[in-house]
């Protein structure tokens, strides 16, 4: 049951083969026994998740189901969820009881999904192992002793090891791709914008974005068309129709224009993980496709630029949390600057707090001209190259991340490390544009990904690159041994 597509899952409920309440409890049943070993849910909300499943099966009976109806998910713990604890990965939501839903959650909730619960993170989002979960970290369903990736770690290792068949997460800087591409799953950070933000807790507004994250390109379009966009809540999402991402996916992709950007095959990219890239790269010759050479220059500006922005807007959006309002509030505290200190000394783990720190220096009177400023100019620069080379080529290619996953602990002692596992990723964030991992091999049993760069709102094109790819290859269809 475990192992099938979700149009696999939709025939099945519509034609009543199962209901979902069955389909439910089997996955719940399955978090029940492996969540331990993993650690990849913070809530299992299985009374929700059995309310949402016969509500879905009342649909079902009387025909008013929708193709995702009955179909349970895994939500990143960075939507608030009403009625539902939303942590964020931080002590600091620990109590935290969102009073309403997020967009995306609604958007599920309309479509008739059943939320099984909500997964590990990254505090705050901020990570690249799901090592700085105040919940702790989360294991690779590949490899036990190694990170899924982050920040949406939790959900990677959920669907990877078959205990959701799809999950939400979010991509400041690489957290939708980077742990796809670590647990061999599809993952789709779409265009800035298309996805609404509301209900979603804000890490870095400028470059936060949904997406999913599936086994295969036909699961995240389904997936897709159900959580994209207009929000008038959310004054960044833009006002454009969202196609049926499930329509084009078998288009034709000969005569495709292939970037290679040469900055994304330099230094520090493991020799074996190039080569299962340029592997992935000829299958798509084969398919049709042309290949290009192409530069972005100012590639290497981007994590730098990446450090100073995001930290700069997580500085300001977490001054919320302030023990006043909602969240951790120390005991007795003898003043409001004590109550403020304490409540965010206690709330905050290392990561974050090291954030705050950066962002409020960067932003600064006197420093600011100096990183802010210089930040942002750098970030046209980024987006300028993008732009440059969408006048040649159609998508563009390399991979998601410099290695496979690391092992546990390898990089916590090393900040900038960490923050170099996103370096093929970051830019996109920077520029707005939507970017994909997918599956594209493995290099001594963990998985490697290809990562597919579009032109803005080319989510469709996007979808269909990678479906084609993926009727041509099974290594989306690999599955750890232990979690079949
Ligand atoms: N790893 C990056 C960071 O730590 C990106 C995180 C993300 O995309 N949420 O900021």
């Amino acid at each position: 049951m475990h192992t099938k597509t979700l149009i696999e899952l939709s025939t099945a409920l519509h034609n009543g083969d199962i209901s979902s309440v069955e389909l439910t409890q089997h996955y719940l049943n399955r978090i029940n026994s492996h969540n331990s070993e993993l650690n990849a849910f913070i809530t299992v909300a299985e009374d929700h998740a059995l309310e949402q499943a016969r509500a879905a099966d009342s649909r079902l009976q009387q025909k008013t189901a929708g193709r995702l109806t009955g179909i349970p998910l895994a939500h990143k713990d960075i939507f608030c969820t009403e009625g539902l604890r939303t942590s964020c990965g931080s002590k600091m939501l620990d109590n935290f009881i969102a009073p309403y839903n997020a967009t995306v959650v609604e958007k599920t909730n309309a479509a008739g999904m059943v939320t099984l619960g909500k997964t590990n993170m990254d505090e705050f989002a901020m990570g690249s192992s799901n090592e700085t979960s105040f919940y702790g970290q989360v294991q690779n369903p590949w490899d036990k002793q190694y990170v899924p990736g982050g920040s949406s770690g939790g959900s990677a290792a959920a669907v990877a090891a078959n205990l959701a068949p799809i999950a939400t997460g979010t991509d400041t800087g690489g957290s939708i791709r980077q742990p796809a591409s670590l647990c061999n799953l599809t993952g789709l950070k779409p265009t800035y914008g298309r996805i609404s933000r509301y209900g979603m807790i804000a890490f870095a507004s400028s470059l936060d974005q949904a997406g999913p994250m599936a086994h295969s390109a036909e699961d995240a379009a389904l997936l897709l068309n159900e959580m994209a966009g207009f929000d008038p809540r959310d004054s960044t999402s833009v006002e454009q129709d969202v196609p049926d991402y499930s329509a084009t996916l078998n288009d034709s992709i000969e005569g495709l224009k292939i970037g290679l950007p040469k900055e994304y095959f330099g230094e520090g990219l493991d020799p074996q993980v190039a080569a299962a890239v340029e592997t992935a790269i000829k299958t798509y010759e084969s398919l049709g496709a042309i290949i290009k050479d192409i530069t972005l220059p100012n590639t290497s500006l981007a994590v730098p630029t990446y450090y100073v922005v995001a930290p700069a807007e997580c500085s300001s959006n977490l001054s919320r949390m302030d023990g006043v309002r909602f969240g951790h509030r120390c005991d007795d505290p003898k003043d409001l600057l004590d109550l403020y200190q304490r409540s965010r000394g206690e709330g905050f783990g290392e990561e974050v707090k090291r954030r705050i720190m950066i962002g409020t220096y960067a932003l600064s009177a006197g420093y600011y001209d100096a990183y802010y400023l210089k930040a942002q100019q750098c970030r046209r620069l980024i987006s300028d190259d993008f732009k440059q080379a969408f006048n040649d080529v159609d998508v563009i290619m390399g991979p998601t991340a410099p290695t496979t996953a690391f092992k546990l602990g390898a990089k916590t002692d090393d900040p900038v490390a960490m923050y170099l596992a996103d370096i093929y990723t970051i830019s996109t964030n920077l520029a707005g544009l939507p970017g994909m991992s997918i599956p594209a091999g493995f290099v001594k049993g963990l998985p490697v990904g290809l990562q597919i760069i579009g032109n803005y709102f080319d989510e469709a094109r996007l979808l269909n690159v990678a479906h084609r790819y993926q009727q041509a290859t099974d290594w989306h269809q690999q599955s750890p041994d232990n979690f079949k």
